[in-house]
């Protein structure tokens, strides 16, 4: 096995569901009662915005009622403690990474804590409701603010950077992840492409955990701190 130097860690859903957030690719693809569909795309935007801001306001006031759990803890530890290169890459667009002390973190499905202004294209920050059309702050405009989200049918943030920090990468470890949303998916293909070794820790084997060198079932509460332990030894 190489010497690791560079760490690349893709975070989702099943980190943040033991801190009481809703994972919203459920067996009904329901999220907090809505179908996917109609709050998570652009087209839902379109047609019905006061549902949509009024869905999004809802999961950001959630935030403040939910707290990181040991996995964030522990990546947090890791980030601050590893010497050698690491970006934390996550799906989620709640800031409990973030909150536990990351740094060097990158969010590629967006930040439910940020507004994107439609009229100039400034991204902010934004922890209160975006419903009822307020003004941009930088531009002034009213009634143009979005969730800065990544949506079904958009493009994720940053993937130049994840693709060099995958092609760089000596350890790619994937966590709480179900395995199913592309690009995401395949990232372990382009470390594996590229020599990494990869580690996969989920609550149970996701559809692409053949393609990982190690798979590791279990809560990731239990299972990530037991991990980066390892890695800090
Ligand atoms: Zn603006």
């Amino acid at each position: 096995m190489r010497e690791i130097h560079n760490i690349v860690i893709l975070t989702g859903a099943g980190i943040s569901a033991e801190s009481g957030l809703a994972i919203f690719r459920g067996p009904e693809g329901l999220w907090e009662g809505h179908r996917v569909e109609d709050v998570a795309t652009p087209e839902a935007f379109a047609r019905d915005p006061v549902l949509v801001q009024r869905f999004y306001d809802a999961r950001r006031e959630n935030l403040k009622r939910v707290e990181p759990n040991a996995a964030h803890a522990a990546l947090a530890r890791l980030d601050e403690a590893w010497p050698g290169g690491l970006l934390i890459v996550t799906q989620n667009v709640d800031d409990l990474h973030e909150r536990a002390g990351a740094k060097r973190l990158l969010h590629m499905h967006g930040e439910l804590n940020s507004a994107w202004c439609r009229a100039c294209d400034m991204r902010m920050a934004w922890s209160g409701a975006m419903g009822g059309d307020p003004a941009c702050p930088g531009c002034g405009v009213a009634g143009r603010l979005r969730p800065d989200i990544v949506w079904f049918g958009e493009m994720p943030y940053e993937m130049e950077r994840i693709d060099a920090a995958l092609m760089e990468a000596d350890l790619f470890v994937s966590m709480g992840t179900s395995g199913n949303v592309y690009p995401a998916a395949g990232f372990v293909q382009t470390a594996r492409y590229c020599s990494a070794r990869t580690l996969e820790i989920n609550l149970e084997p996701s559809i692409g955990s053949y393609l990982f060198d190690e798979s590791r079932t279990g809560r990731a509460g239990e299972l990530v701190p037991a991990w980066v332990e390892e890695v800090l030894k």
